[in-house]
């Protein structure tokens, strides 16, 4: 059962031309880093990297999840973390001259602490390099960890801590098997009582499966857990192999659930077809600084 939903003229894809583009890739290459703008094949390359703004994996470009959504390779990872890459990456955010910086990893149920001092020695290597520039981590669950890891990563202090839910309860054991819905809205709401001053931040992709009423009670489930900002975009099919598009939601809906997360109180949405958790996220941010 592979058919899909054609996509409509609202998903547009920009061919990533410009100089901008250019150098972000050549300055990547160079440092040895992995973007999760090139892995996940995201539709906004082009226009991101144009503006200088992209999304650094860490920790290797294996994980050992398998989401069914994700076009990253699962397995178990060949290699130990990498002592130097904090150092490349915070290299790499000073020569793009980035404001806003989104450090991502693949999970790594494989070591003891999920990877926490190797996040936080990231956020202070950058933070060192280049004080100015707002950095937001978008984090694994830490599912198989001491529940302090957490800790870890809160007090190296990243602006924003970003954790995805990515679908509605029902859809987990198909869409994120190895992640539990209640953990993670858990996790996020402990970053907030660790440090009432960081902003928490969680999306989901639609398309999946979902309805809107489930889209509704995840928003209430976020603001329960003290979340500030929200993410909604289309979610895509990476290739055949993966979770069957449902449908392609049209952007009125879109524009109705960011008129009702706005009422529930999220500080920040971005609810369009081509939202992606970190798209924006720097504008959103010198928005809200500003406000
Ligand atoms: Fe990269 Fe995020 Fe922009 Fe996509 S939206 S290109 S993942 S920075
Ligand atoms: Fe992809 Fe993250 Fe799931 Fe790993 S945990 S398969 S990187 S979405």
């Amino acid at each position: 059962d592979n058919a899909q939903p054609k996509k409509p003229t609202w998903i547009r894809v920009k061919a990533p031309v410009s100089e901008g583009y250019k150098q972000t890739h050549k300055i990547m290459r160079e440092h040895k880093l992995v973007t999760v703008c090139e892995e996940a094949g995201c539709p906004n390359a082009g226009e991101c990297w144009s503006q200088g703004h992209a999304t650094m994996m860490i920790m290797g470009e294996v994980c050992t999840r398998a989401c069914t959504f994700c076009n990253i390779a699962t397995g178990k990872p060949p290699e130990a973390l990498d002592a130097f890459e904090p150092g490349r990456v915070a290299d790499a955010v000073q020569k793009l001259g980035l404001n806003h910086v989104v450090v991502t990893s693949v999970d790594r149920d494989d070591i003891t602490d999920g990877g926490a001092e190797h996040f936080a020695q990231t956020i202070r290597a950058i933070r060192h390099r280049s004080p100015k520039t707002t950095i937001e981590i978008l984090t694994p669950d830490f599912i198989k960890c001491d529940p302090s890891v957490l800790e870890v990563v809160v007090e190296a202090k990243p602006d924003v801590f970003n954790h995805n839910l990515e679908t509605v309860p029902g859809l987990y054991p198909e869409v994120r098997p190895g992640a539990r819905y209640f953990h993670s809205l858990r996790l996020l709401q402990r970053v907030k009582e660790l440090d009432p001053t960081m902003f928490t931040k969680s999306g989901i992709m639609v398309g999946l499966g979902e309805d809107r009423q489930g889209v509704h009670q995840v928003m209430d489930d976020m603001r329960a857990a003290d979340i500030d900002f929200l993410t909604i975009g289309q979610y895509l099919q990476p290739t055949p192999k993966h979770h069957a598009v449902d449908r392609f939601v049209h952007p009125d809906e879109f524009k109705s659930y960011e008129k009702t997360a706005y009422g529930k109180g999220f500080l920040m949405v971005s609810a369009t077809p081509l939202t992606r958790s970190s798209y924006h996220a720097g504008d959103d941010f010198a928005q809200l600084r500003t406000a």
